[in-house]
């Protein structure tokens, strides 16, 4: 790194590691790009240090603690005596070995430390405890992600009040635990945090949870939540903690939830702030994302933008995706972002949808013919004592193409990417249905909701 007013020149300049920016680094070292890849924390981003990796192991371990309460009840006595602190300890080791792992993946990248700032649509100055560095780059690729939306009167203080970096960091299991939001992360925190022995409320200002997914999906995650006593309190607006309760307020009025502990999680804010984009020219939409095209080019050609700072869901997947095309795109190759972005909640059970909803479908005027199968009528689910959920494929009448696949169970996490292929590729149901699964498996519910859907539309019952 040069240190000083002399501008190095680069031909790709990455900013951001996270999953946008290590898989757009990456990809473009691979085209044969030079790169260099600026990260002011630790690779990996969100995803890999407070986000999808850490909750999915805390997630996991939970999901396994209350498998024990299920054994019990088929004659299998295991009391789960959780050390939390070790649990906590495996959970980094999980991190640190994937961060790892993202350093071996920029082998060829330059990876540089410091915080970047634009100064031109070619020029960027990198600000580190060495000093500032200065970069003259053909082509910039932001994806600085996104960082915890506030909420006014609750004020993370790391102790009560925390985020989920806060909430998935916790040394102990909390005696009680509010969470204010009731999106996939706070719900999937809250499960993990409920199925752990801790009381857990859930506070949401609309008038459902997990208001991305079709209802019929979150309907499924609210029946486990029941289950679990995770108390969900609908049209309601948290204003403040007074270190021991939340305050709240609802068309009934005020009321207070007693809380050990506060999990802010009510969306997330595009980091875009300081980047200084007037200097070239990039208008910032009022939610803080950055407007691009097809090829996640910015008003400023030089410019591309992807990951959380883009529009669209906040996804890892979308992000990474949005990176390969980017450094594509840099490299000459004619690569454009139009596929669909499966949304994904690892809640009890998984949500997982591609492409239309039936409500979707319909509003849009595509007609459509639905065929649900249920888990409850799997063998593979029947013997693993998990049958809650269904599959639930939307098929278009004329052609029989599969426009949509909605599914909540257990492993739908697993089971949407044979959707996403379909939807993908325009798959008739009929191919669906006529392909062979192995038995007993859950991938078998795909091709019976699809067969299901074919009567449907040969009925003419949409
Ligand atoms: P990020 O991962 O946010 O990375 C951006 C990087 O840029 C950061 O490392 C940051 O330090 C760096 N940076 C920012 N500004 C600068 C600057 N000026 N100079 C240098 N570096 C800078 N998604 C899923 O798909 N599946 C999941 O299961 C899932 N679970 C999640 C659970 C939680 C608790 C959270 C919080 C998020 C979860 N997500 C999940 C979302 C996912 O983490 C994000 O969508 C993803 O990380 C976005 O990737 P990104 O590359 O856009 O940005």
């Amino acid at each position: 790194m040069v240190v000083g007013e002399v501008a190095r020149p680069v031909q790709v300049l990455v900013i951001g590691g996270g999953p946008g920016g290590y898989t757009a680094a990456a990809r473009a070292a691979e085209l044969g790009k030079e790169v260099v890849l600026v990260e002011r924390k630790r690779l990996g981003g969100v995803c890999l240090n407070v986000g999808c990796i850490p909750s999915k192991a805390l997630i996991t371990v939970a999901h396994d603690v209350a498998r024990a309460g299920w054994l019990r009840g088929i004659g299998v006595s295991i009391a789960p005596d959780v050390d939390f602190a070790a649990v906590q300890g495996w959970k980094r080791s999980v991190v640190d070995r994937l961060v790892g792992g993202v350093g071996q993946l920029l082998d060829k990248v330059e990876v540089v430390s410091g915080t970047a700032r634009l100064l031109g649509p070619r020029r960027v100055a990198v600000e580190s405890a060495d000093g500032v560095a200065h970069f003259r780059f053909d082509a910039a690729i932001l994806a600085t992600g996104s960082r915890p939306m506030q909420v006014p009167g609750l004020v993370v203080d790391g102790v009560h009040v925390l985020d989920s970096s806060g909430a998935l960091a916790l040394e102990s299991v909390p005696a009680s635990l509010a969470v204010v939001g009731g999106g996939y992360i706070g719900v999937e925190l809250g499960i993990a945090y409920a199925k752990l022995g801790t009381c857990v409320t859930v506070v949401e200002m609309t008038d459902r949870i997990l208001g991305g997914f079709d209802p019929e999906l979150a309907r499924e995650v609210e029946r486990t939540l029941d289950r679990l006593g995770v108390a969900v309190r609908t049209k309601t607006s948290a204003t403040g903690h007074d270190g021991g309760c939340l305050t709240v307020q609802s068309p009934d009025g005020t009321a207070t939830i007693p809380a050990e502990h506060v999990l802010v999680a009510a969306g997330r804010q595009p980091n875009t702030d300081d980047l200084q984009l007037a200097e070239v020219g990039v208008p910032v939409l009022p939610s803080g994302h950055l407007e691009v095209d097809e090829q996640r080019r910015t008003s400023a050609g030089t410019i591309y933008a992807i990951g959380d700072i883009t529009p669209g869901p906040a996804l890892a997947h979308k992000a990474m995706e949005e990176g390969r095309v980017a450094a594509e795109v840099i490299a000459g190759l004619p690569s454009g972002f139009d596929q669909e972005v499966p949304l994904i909640a690892f809640t009890d059970p998984e949500l997982a949808s591609v492409g239309l909803t039936e409500s979707a479908a319909r509003s849009a005027g595509v007609d459509v013919a639905v065929g649900r199968s249920r888990f409850a009528t799997s063998g593979r689910a029947a013997t693993m004592g998990e049958q809650a959920g269904f599959v639930k494929v939307v098929l278009e009448v004329g052609s029989g193409v599969i426009r949509g696949v909605q599914i909540a169970g257990l492993g739908a996490s697993d089971l949407i990417g044979a959707a996403c292929l379909a939807v993908e590729t325009a798959c008739r149901a009929e191919d669906v249905m006529r392909t062979i699964s192995p038995h007993p498996t859950l991938s078998e519910a795909f091709g019976e909701a699809a067969a299901a859907g074919m009567r449907r539309r040969e009925r003419g019952t949409t």
